[in-house]
């Protein structure tokens, strides 16, 4: 099963021209989720290979206004392109507050909206695996988000099985689902007799906006990978504590104790580019990277190499450098969608929003 996430937005509190405000995706096999939508998110899921895909499950981690303006934006997008998929929105307590500001912004929807606020302890769950909720250190209501999956089934013991006669087809896969067979010769083979120990499923966490809190530290233990901020660097030590902010130093110490696999680094404020915040962390804890925005953590299984940095994994092809189309207009090959109108925006009615009308200028594509 894929599992990775997809660095949108990793500027803390301002965007710079390079980093945009908090957003990542976790995809895990056709799933998508999207925790934080800073403004702007959707155009960078645009500019991305992802595309802005109609995401059924949003997760905030808490209402500071780097995490949440791309919300109201992106669900009027949505109801311009006339989505019928429901979209269920979760964050810690204040949400449905929040919505009840929000909805005189983004008006009417097309599309069933739900809220779900959850405390640390809440879990959302799914056949095999669950979103956790636990709490943070950033002086507001603030959620950090643990996706855990379930327990694997054991490796599967190709010579035990033939020891015990069990001939090769569909009875192999049945003991693999951990059920027992009944052999040809009427003899029953048990699932524990050729398969090896359950083996533990991955765990990502988000932290959100936090300073290095036992709580964190907690929900990271064992985790393949921490996504945690690094606002600051040691330097400014004092300025993150006052408010409630990680150093690259403090969120390196916590992933030594945790034990993760892989710490990445985000929400970097707007005086820092990069590799000296690398650097101060990978001095406590190498295992660190700082994934630029489009960059992915493929995050494979143990077995198979852990997680990896992908360095501008997510570019869409038009942000590769690729050469421009044919016809010179220089688009990156956004899928037309149909929609309709907003009944409130005159402008657009009859104009599907992202279906292309006629051609562009040819001069936009001209450099
Ligand atoms: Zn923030
Ligand atoms: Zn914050």
């Amino acid at each position: 099963m894929d599992l990775d996430l997809v660095f949108l937005g990793t500027s803390g509190s301002v965007p710079t021209a390079k980093r945009g405000l908090a957003g990542t995706l976790l995809r895990r096999g056709g799933e998508r989720i999207l925790v934080d939508c800073g403004e702007g998110t959707q155009r960078q899921l645009l500019r991305s290979s992802v595309g802005l895909v109609e995401l059924p499950e949003i997760f905030l981690t808490h209402y500071h206004a780097d995490h949440y303006l791309g919300l109201p934006g992106m669900l009027k997008t949505f109801a311009l392109r006339g989505r019928e998929v429901p979209l269920t929105v979760y964050g810690p307590p204040g949400l449905k507050e929040l919505f009840g500001i929000l909805r005189r912004v983004f008006g009417r929807l097309s599309y069933e909206l739900t809220l779900v606020e959850l405390v640390s302890g809440d879990a959302v769950g799914r056949d095999d695996y669950r979103i956790e909720a636990f709490a943070v250190e950033h002086g507001v209501s603030a959620n950090g988000y643990a996706l855990v999956e379930e327990p694997r089934p054991g490796r599967f013991d190709l010579e035990a099985a033939k020891g015990l006669g069990v001939p090769e087809g569909p009875l192999f896969g049945r003991l693999q689902a951990g059920e027992s067979v009944q052999l040809p010769d009427g003899s029953t083979v048990s699932p524990e007799q050729v398969l090896g120990p359950a083996r533990s499923g991955r765990k990502i966490v988000l932290a959100g906006d936090t300073r290095a809190a036992g709580s964190v530290l907690e929900a990271a233990r064992d985790a393949e990978v921490l996504v945690h901020e690094a606002t600051f660097s040691v330097e400014e030590r004092e300025r993150a504590d006052e408010t409630l902010h990680a150093t690259a130093t403090s969120a390196a110490e916590l992933a030594a104790a945790a034990g993760v696999r892989l710490l990445a680094l985000t929400h970097l404020s707007n005086r820092y580019f990069g590799p000296e915040i690398v650097r101060e962390a990978r001095a406590v804890f190498p295992e660190t990277v700082v994934p630029k925005d489009f960059d992915i953590i493929d995050v494979r299984f143990p077995e198979r190499g852990g997680p990896r940095l992908v360095k501008g994994g997510a570019l869409g092809r038009h942000e590769e450098g690729e050469p421009h189309d044919k016809d010179g207009s220089g688009d990156p090959g956004e899928r037309p969608r149909g929609g309709r109108g907003d009944s409130d925006d005159p402008a657009l009615r009859g104009n599907p929003v992202g279906a292309r009308v006629g051609r562009r200028d040819a001069s936009d594509g001209a450099r």
